[in-house]
Order: C-alpha cells, then sequence, then structure tokens
C-alpha cells in the first residue's frame, strides 16, 4: 500500500473542468457505465489490465481464425440499444445483431436431440416429442417464466439494493413468485418428463449458477429468450466491445490498456484515485471497479479500510464454476452442428454436485460447443470453421494442477467431439488454443479462477452481492458481474445502470 505522503501526490494531469471518473476495468459492465458517465457529463478514464479491451469478452486470433473468448449469446438487445441512445447514437449504426431461431440444440448422452427456440408452436412440438403429456404444463411453465420476468428483472435488475429494507420490501413478491425454491425445483414442479426437465433448467449455468442450488427467479431467462431472441453480433461479439470503446471515445474520453491498477487510493474514507503497478498515480472524484469485486476487496484496498468485505468472509462466499474452454478452427465445415449446442454427458445433478460442491474434477463432463461460423463465414477462412468448446469446472478450490490437466482435458473434449457431432475433428484441426480456471485467476484477477464471480445464490443475491455503491468506501462504485443484479451480458450492462441511482450528479462535484 502507498504511504499518505504518495496518495496526497496523486494528480489530475488531464483535468479539463469536468469530473474525472476512473473505471478499472473494461468488461461489458466497465465499458457500460463509462459510456454512461461520459454521456453524464463525467470526464472518463477507463484503465484495464490487458492489452486489449473486453475482459471475458477479449478478441484473440489465430491463423486466420478470429475467437471471442467468452460471450456468444446476445439476449435483451433493448439494453444495449438505451446505452447507445443515451450516447446519442443508434445501435443499428454500430452492431448487426442477427437473431438467431431455433436458439440450440440440447443433445443428450443417448443421442436424443431437444432443439430449443422462441417458436412457440415449434417449442411444443418439440416438448411433444418427448411427452405430450406436458405440452399445457410447458405453457403454465413459460406463464411463471414471464410473471418471473415482470418483477424479477424488469424490476429488480435495476433497483439499488442500498439497505436490507430494499430487500426485506421485494422478499414478499420473490417468495410468492417461487423465488425460495431452486430452478430445477421449480421447473420440475411444472414439467415431469426428465430430460425436459433438465433443457428447461439449464439456464442458469450460463450464469455460473447451479440449477439445483440458484434462485428460481433465474426461470426468467427462459421468458427473456422467447420474448426478445437469441442474438449473433454479426463479426463477433468483440463487435459490441469495439463499439462501446467508440461510445466512450467519441465523448472524448479514454480507454487505456496495459495499465493494471494495484491499489484504489483512499483519504478519510474516501475514494481520491488509483495507483498503477509500476507507480503511476491518477487523481479522481470517483473511482467505478469492474474488476471482480471480490478481488477488488481484497486486494486492491487495504484489510484495515474493510468492516464487511473482510479477507475472511471474501474467502467463505460461494463462487461460481471455473470454466475449461478450448477454441479451435478445422479445415473444413462442420454443417451439421448448429450455431450454439449443449453436448450433454451422462450425469446431470450428479456431474453439478461433483462441479459446485464436492470441487471435483470428474471423468465426465457436459460442454457447450460454439460454432460462430454457421451464423458468420468471415469468421474464419475460406472453407474453414472456427469454434469454442465450454466445460464446467470446479474453480480453483478444487485444487487440480491445471498445468498437466489442460492439455488432458483438451483431448477427453476432442474425443467426445468425435464420438458425437464432430466424426474425424483430429484430422481437420488447424488452430488450437485452451484456458483453465488458473487463466481466469491470473489474466482476468477472478477470485478463485471463477467463471462468473459469486454463485447467485439467493443468499448472496440483490442486497447480499457487493452493493453497486460500495459500504466500504465514499466514492466507490463496484459494476460487473460480481455485482447485482449479476453476470452476462443483461445483469453487467443493467449494473452500470443501477450506477445512475447511485453516483452523484457530475455538476455536484464540479
Ligand atoms: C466463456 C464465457 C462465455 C460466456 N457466454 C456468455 C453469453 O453467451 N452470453 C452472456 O450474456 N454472457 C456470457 N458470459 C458471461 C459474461 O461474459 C460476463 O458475465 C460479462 O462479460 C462480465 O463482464 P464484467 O463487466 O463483469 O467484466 P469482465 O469481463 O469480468 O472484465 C473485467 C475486466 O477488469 C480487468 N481488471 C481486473 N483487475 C484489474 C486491475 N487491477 N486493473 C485493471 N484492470 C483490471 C480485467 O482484465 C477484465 O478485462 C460468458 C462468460 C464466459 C467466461
Amino acid at each position: 500500500m502507498l504511504t499518505d505522503e504518495k496518495q496526497s501526490q496523486a494528480i489530475d494531469a488531464d483535468s479539463d473542468g469536468r469530473p474525472h471518473a476512473v473505471v478499472i476495468g473494461s468488461g461489458f459492465g466497465g465499458l457500460a457505465a463509462a459510456a454512461r458517465l461520459g454521456a453524464r457529463g463525467y470526464r472518463v478514464t477507463v484503465l484495464e489490465k490487458l492489452d486489449a479491451p473486453g475482459g471475458r469478452a477479449y478478441v484473440f486470433r489465430d491463423k486466420g481464425f478470429i475467437y471471442d473468448s467468452g460471450p456468444t449469446i446476445v439476449t435483451a438487445p433493448w439494453l444495449l440499444e438505451e446505452l447507445w441512445e443515451m450516447c446519442g447514437k443508434r445501435l443499428a449504426e454500430d452492431i448487426e445483431l442477427k437473431s438467431l431461431e431455433p436458439f440450440y440444440d440440447v443433445r443428450f448422452d443417448d443421442g436424443s436431440v431437444f432443439t430449443y427456440g422462441g417458436d412457440q408452436e415449434r417449442m411444443q412440438a418439440e416438448i411433444a416429442k418427448f411427452s405430450p403429456a406436458d405440452v399445457p404444463r410447458f405453457q403454465k411453465f413459460m406463464a411463471r417464466s414471464k410473471a418471473i420476468y415482470d418483477y424479477g428483472f424488469a424490476v429488480l435488475a435495476y433497483r439499488h439494493f442500498s439497505s436490507i429494507k430494499t430487500m426485506l420490501a421485494a422478499l414478499p413478491k420473490i417468495l410468492m413468485l417461487g423465488g425460495h425454491r431452486t430452478v430445477f425445483q421449480l421447473v420440475s414442479s411444472f414439467i415431469k418428463h426428465p430430460k425436459l426437465r433438465i433443457a428447461l433448467s439449464l439456464h442458469p449455468l450460463l450464469i455460473g449458477g447451479n440449477p439445483y442450488s440458484v434462485t428460481a427467479m433465474y426461470c426468467l431467462i427462459n421468458h427473456m429468450e422467447k420474448q426478445w431472441g437469441v442474438h449473433f453480433v454479426m463479426g463477433g461479439t468483440g463487435e459490441l466491445v469495439k463499439g462501446m470503446v467508440g461510445l466512450i471515445q467519441g465523448q472524448g474520453n479514454t480507454v487505456r490498456c496495459n495499465s493494471e491498477v494495484s491499489e484504489i487510493l483512499i483519504e478519510e474514507n474516501r475514494a481520491v484515485g488509483v495507483a498503477l503497478k509500476g507507480g503511476e498515480t491518477i487523481a479522481a472524484d470517483i473511482v467505478v471497479s469492474n474488476a471482480d469485486a471480490p478481488w477488488t476487496y481484497d486486494k486492491l484496498i487495504g484489510k484495515r479500510k474493510r468492516r464487511r468485505w473482510t479477507s475472511g468472509k471474501i474467502r467463505r462466499t460461494r463462487y461460481s464454476m471455473g470454466l475449461f474452454v478450448w477454441y479451435f478452427g478445422t479445415d473444413k465445415k462442420f454443417d451439421d452442428v448448429r450455431h450454439h449446442s449443449m453436448i450433454l454427458g451422462p450425469r446431470y445433478k450428479g456431474l453439478l454436485t461433483d462441479i459446485f460442491h464436492k470441487k471435483k474434477l470428474s471423468p465426465d463432463f457436459s460442454l457447450y460447443l460454439h460454432r460462430p461460423t454457421a451464423t458468420d463465414p468471415g469468421l474464419a477462412p475460406p472453407g474453414c470453421d472456427s469454434f469454442y468448446a465450454l466445460v464446467p469446472v470446479p474453480h480453483l478450490d478444487a485444487n487440480v494442477d491445471w498445468e498437466t490437466e489442460g492439455e488432458k482435458m483438451r483431448l477427453r473434449v476432442e474425443r467426445r467431439l468425435e464420438e458425437t457431432v464432430m466424426p474425424g475433428l483430429g484430422a481437420h484441426l488447424v488452430s488450437s488454443r485452451f484456458v483453465t480456471p488458473k487463466d481466469f485467476e491470473t489474466r482476468l484477477n477472478s477470485y478463485k479462477g471463477a467463471g462468473f464471480g459469486p454463485e447467485p445464490v439467493i443468499w448472496q443475491s440483490a442486497w447480499f452481492r457487493p452493493h453497486n455503491r460500495s459500504e466500504e468506501i465514499d466514492r466507490l462504485y463496484m459494476v460487473g458481474a460480481s455485482t447485482h443484479p449479476g453476470a452476462g451480458i443483461p445483469g453487467v450492462v443493467a449494473s452500470a445502470m443501477v450506477l445512475d441511482q447511485v453516483i452523484p450528479h457530475a455538476q455536484e462535484l464540479v
């Protein structure tokens, strides 16, 4: 930590009369917060540790293949439209969103496939293929999903949970909607067929939650996808990163890469700037951290300055699963593979228990397969296909030596794909790279290498999650997956909207 003398040396050399906001991290939450702050009259500097912006949506290239390393499914596009409008622009001018229908294939271990989509007639036919008796029950489930969405997202996602009172006020309605149950319990209270229960309860895994533990409020995703669709950004999700950086730069503000913050400077319990690795200090009127909130508290703020987010509490927090992601390119096209597929292993509940509770790397696994070239062939050289396979695994509490296990895991994934939807894959691989939970820890500063921050169980949601306005330090704010409302592009973009309620108006600070 810096001495008091050094802290007061933090200077603001670029001052132009606007109050200065420093945003630590350039994930979607940080970029959305920066654009909103710019629109509200702040001068903004985004400081990013990596050599390019995007965080989990970092883009890399290899041998002509363009890989989005993280998010691929864009839902709730109106949140992006609202952001662009706030900056005086139109989303469609910068970004081409392509709506996908159907959304994805869910392939079970016995080879049967449930094709999931937004078209309700097709969905009912698909349900009937497995269990005709579940068709009317599915309609009832979707009605509940809508009711949960109407409150759980349309109201609560934008609410600032500043006090336990806000939480207590929301609780009766959450309980009435079944929020005390888990996603799997709620789905199973409507749907009887075991495979349909799986296909309709998978969604929390996309934001780091175990369907057997997370609150049934996450059943809102089924309605969100149905109502507003599943989209792909043409050119890759990286275009969305580029678009947001463009909004920020268009406001005369800055995104600085290769700039890792080592400390948040605090005077009289107020954030007054940051120190970078290497010693530079930057003064700020407010600091917004888009770095993982547990990491922010544990590593960027001295122990003595924290009462609630102590190192012990941070360690005891339950974290989302880790991710093993293998990015690969082939010199032929696998035309039978849909853009999004879930390829399930033989176990569902047992596997999730191994990952989330026993913290054990099991020999069996399930995976999500992304084939962006099914929609945008421009992401690979002509005649080639680009992919990633994402495997949920335990986070770093599992003590797996990823240095040795990584390549073994990659080979197992390759074999599994060859046996299921990509026969002959090995002979056609021309580009290959993987990341493990260890990379999430070392590259992205993710506590315990978790893919999505604290797990979204009910006692770690809303008021119980790290607050968007720090409970510890004045003029310090949090945005992104580990704060309210949670992970996923809609969640982190909504978390930037919550900041509008708690960050002072720029005029108050000049
Ligand atoms: C493989 C994968 C697939 C996913 N798929 C989807 C999907 O299809 N759809 C969807 O909606 N969501 C998806 N998600 C979730 C979604 O990507 C994330 O929840 C979201 O992008 C996280 O954004 P964030 O704002 O929390 O920031 P992050 O993306 O976590 O970025 C935080 C940034 O802070 C930087 N940083 C950390 N510490 C410092 C420091 N000290 N100084 C400077 N910079 C620092 C990091 O380098 C990083 O760039 C996926 C996630 C993963 C990992």
